[in-house]
């Protein structure tokens, strides 16, 4: 079974593949690869091993899991995958199993480490290259290797765990009892590179660039003189979607453009401007006016998940409309990027987080032929360099990530025409004094909700009873885990005064200081 790629198999001579055991952090290990300039794919470890040698991969890092590798139908994978010459690089799960197999031990381990823990190096191992000889790595295990694999020897270890590391370079075989794609572990980056361009030989090549490139070059190959139906939310991912098919194939491309009544203030004349016929994309630009048809549906309605429902289901039903206008696509395009995979539990081994906008629903109501997701390998900052590879503005690519319920599910509980002014107002004005005070590139993502929550107060010696206004701003990385941001208590100040100055049915602004998890980067 053959997981996401973007740009196709053929395109990239230098590739590593990562073999997917269900570990949470396996799109991580790809992000590093390519953070390297390698290009990487990710497959399930039930692909056969004939079609992974048919792709003739410089590397292979076999991913950590939630299994023990020793139980009856554990996950695994062919003793051949290590005979291949290829360099393998198991990571955790990936790494007992290596043991495992080539005739190792792994247990259930007396102490379990969870967390940052302290690993001692101790060999001249090539994969820890320039890595001091005491260093923080993160750990996250249950079992341990009791018994290293024959003609292996261990190269680093911790206080509770004997085998931290180990390898038998001979064969370019190497095992990591802790997680290098996690930013915790401290070297994990450089010994990723190590390995993938010292071990593997790999020149380092790829780029941004070449992904647009690559991506071009596979979009034409793979659509022909086809038609593609893209919905343009006015998002990152959908736009650099929409950019990258116009720079592939121009005119064969329609964007629907659905302003529900749910964006940012003034967003959909933004979207327009620049996708629409003044803009500068080749492309068909289709923008509907759907607020109305929204608002009405969601009338009454306070569940978020039926919420939710809704305005997809809405959505679909007017995508479905303009498509029956344009007649049978042959491809339906979607700017679905990694998170969004992960998140819905279709980005392969892992569990499922929750229900995704950007993945499913569609496919049953449109008239074409196939579905092509050119970004699906990609995190949300390496879509923003392929935007800017592709001339997007910056504005556009640097532009909040936006959910596609939009508003909807910033307004905590009924959503009414009304309360999408209210939260509207109040969050340009918060974007508007964040951008003044230049913190707009350096917050992750920022924004305002309407709470549901009215309380009491006193305006101009009147008592007032209104909504309260919270405001998000976090810092992540990947999305996956945010912080919330500290925003100076100046702008804070500011943003609130000018919002119960300046937005009529607000007595009240709220700091949300939530982090993910526990909480969700949304409200709903
Ligand atoms: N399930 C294995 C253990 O508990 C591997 C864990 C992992 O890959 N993070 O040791």
């Amino acid at each position: 079974m053959v997981k996401g790629h973007s740009a196709g198999k053929g395109l990239s001579d230098e590739k590593v593949i990562v073999v997917d055991f269900g570990g949470q952090y396996n799109q991580l290990v790809a992000r590093r690869v390519r953070e390297c300039n390698v290009y990487c794919e990710i497959y399930s470890y039930r692909t056969d091993i004939e079609q992974i040698k048919a792709m003739a991969p410089k590397g292979i890092i076999l991913t950590g899991g939630p299994n023990s590798c020793y139980e009856k139908n554990a996950p695994t994978c062919t003793k051949e995958l290590f005979e291949l010459g290829i360099p393998v690089l198991g990571l955790c799960y990936g790494a007992q199993l290596m043991m495992h197999i080539l005739g190792g031990k792994v247990e259930k381990a007396l102490v379990k480490e969870y967390g940052k823990t302290e690993v001692a190096v101790d060999n001249e191992s090539l994969l820890f290259k320039n890595v001091p000889q005491k260093t923080t790595c993160w750990m996250s295990h249950n079992d341990y290797i009791s018994q290293i694999a024959p003609g292996f020897q261990i190269s680093a270890h911790t206080a509770d765990c004997p085998v931290a590391a180990a390898e038998c370079s001979d064969k370019k075989l190497y095992a990591m009892q802790f997680h290098p794609e996690v930013l915790h572990t401290v070297e994990g980056t450089k010994m990723i590179h190590n390995f993938v361009r010292g071990v593997c030989g790999c020149a380092g090549s790829w780029r941004m660039d070449s992904f647009v490139e690559e991506s071009v070059r596979y979009i034409r190959e793979k659509v022909g003189d086809g038609k593609v139906l893209l919905a343009l939310s006015g998002g990152v991912d959908s736009s650099v979607a929409a950019g990258l098919l116009s720079r592939a194939i121009g005119k064969q491309l329609t964007c629907v453009f659905v302003d529900h009544g749910l964006l940012r203030k003034n967003e959909g004349d933004e979207v327009e401007a620049v996708f629409g016929s003044n803009g500068d994309f080749n492309l068909n630009f289709i923008r509907v006016n759907a607020q109305e048809r929204y608002y009405d549906k969601l009338a009454g309605v306070t569940d978020p998940e039926s919420k939710r429902k809704i305005i997809g289901e809405e959505f679909i039903r007017v995508f479905e409309e303009e498509a029956k206008k344009i007649g049978a696509v042959d491809f339906l395009a979607q700017g679905t990027i990694y998170p969004d995979v992960v998140e819905s539990g279709l980005g392969g081994e892992s569990a499922v987080i929750k229900s995704h906008h950007n993945v499913g629903g569609l496919p049953d109501y449109v008239d074409f032929k196939e579905i092509i997701e050119p970004l699906r390998d990609l995190f949300k900052d390496e879509v923003r360099k392929a935007g800017l590879e592709l001339g997007i503005p910056e504005k556009l690519v640097f532009r909040q990530p936006f959910p596609g319920p939009g508003l909807g599910i910033r307004i905590i509980g009924e959503v009414t025409a009304e309360k999408v002014r209210i939260v509207q107002d109040a969050d340009a004005i918060y974007r508007e004094e964040v951008a003044k005070a230049r913190l707009d590139r350096s917050i992750g993502q920022y924004f305002a909700a309407l709470t549901n929550m009215r309380s009491v107060g006193v305006m101009g010696d009147e008592r007032t009873y209104d909504y309260a206004v919270a405001l998000r701003a976090v810092n992540t990385v990947d999305f996956m885990t945010a912080e919330s941001a500290e925003v100076p208590w100046e702008v804070l100040q500011t943003v609130m005064s000018r919002i119960i100055n300046e937005v009529r049915g607000v007595n009240r602004v709220l700091y949300d200081l939530t982090s993910k998890p526990p909480g969700t980067i949304e409200f709903e």
